[in-house]
């Protein structure tokens, strides 16, 4: 009960027993007498003018309670968000997750509001959704692999060299979850070693991927789409040659 509904109630009552609370020191201590704990605690070592003055306490109390909880409520909002979809967490599953966060935050029902929100996550709904249909017999070779089918890359360039010759970033994004890695490397690398590169860092975690987009144009992505091919084995090739996506 909110501490304006119990004075509305309080007051209420007080119709009944006019005698009781004719004074008002004693409706003070009867008022007193109902409140939380927590509330009644932080306001009996005070004396107050007048029983509104003690309610009106009592009701900033609140204020700030609610405050503070709402507080509470937000940081650990940003702590299970930080561990699960930010650009450098991986949509963990609840255990996992609980895990990992355990090591640095305890908060009372943490296992269960880590639950809750993974439970609740838009991606890791539309990945079990995807998982679910039945395989199709067809399509003997389809990759299961949900995370990484369309990434993005982009350069940053122009960054002063480093002691072992790099510089610039390569930042290759998952489209799905904002999964980003960052390979440093030199604008004089060739197609063909950007492709070996890719394929030491990315295909062998991740596998490979469906779709590519760059902001370098769709030349630059086709022609290293194919130095990726020529670098991967054939049986490889022949399992991605199809994309039933990405025409529509
Ligand atoms: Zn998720």
């Amino acid at each position: 009960m909110s501490v304006t509904e119990y004075r509305d109630k309080f007051l209420q009552l007080a119709r009944y027993a006019t005698a009781e609370v004719a004074e008002d020191r004693e409706k003070q201590e009867y008022f007193l007498e109902g409140l939380n704990d927590e509330l009644q605690y932080q306001l009996m070592n005070h004396t107050f003018p007048s029983f509104h003055q003690l309610v009106d306490r009592a009701l900033f109390i609140e204020r700030k309670h609610q405050e503070i909880e709402e507080r509470k409520r937000n940081i650990k909002k940003l702590i299970l968000s930080e561990a699960h979809d930010t650009a450098y967490s991986i949509h963990p599953g609840s255990t996992k997750m609980y895990h990992d966060l355990k090591e640095r935050f305890w908060w009372y029902g943490m296992k269960r509001a880590v639950a809750e929100y993974v439970a609740v996550c838009d991606t890791c709904q539309r990945v079990k959704a995807e998982h679910q249909r039945p395989a199709d017999l067809l399509q003997p070779l389809k990759i299961l692999e949900w995370k990484w089918e369309e990434i993005s890359m982009d350069f940053i360039v122009g960054l002063p060299r480093t002691q072992k010759g790099y510089n610039s970033i390569w930042v290759v994004v998952d489209r799905l979850t904002k999964v980003a890695h960052f390979i440093p490397m030199n604008t004089t690398y060739s197609g063909a070693r950007l492709a070996e590169l890719y394929i030491s860092r990315i295909v062998c975690l991740h596998g490979v991927t469906k779709r590519i987009i760059s902001d370098r144009g769709s030349q630059f992505t086709s022609r290293f789409w194919e130095q990726l091919h020529d670098s991967l084995d054939s049986k490889l090739r022949f399992s991605t040659t199809y994309h039933p996506q990405t025409d529509g």
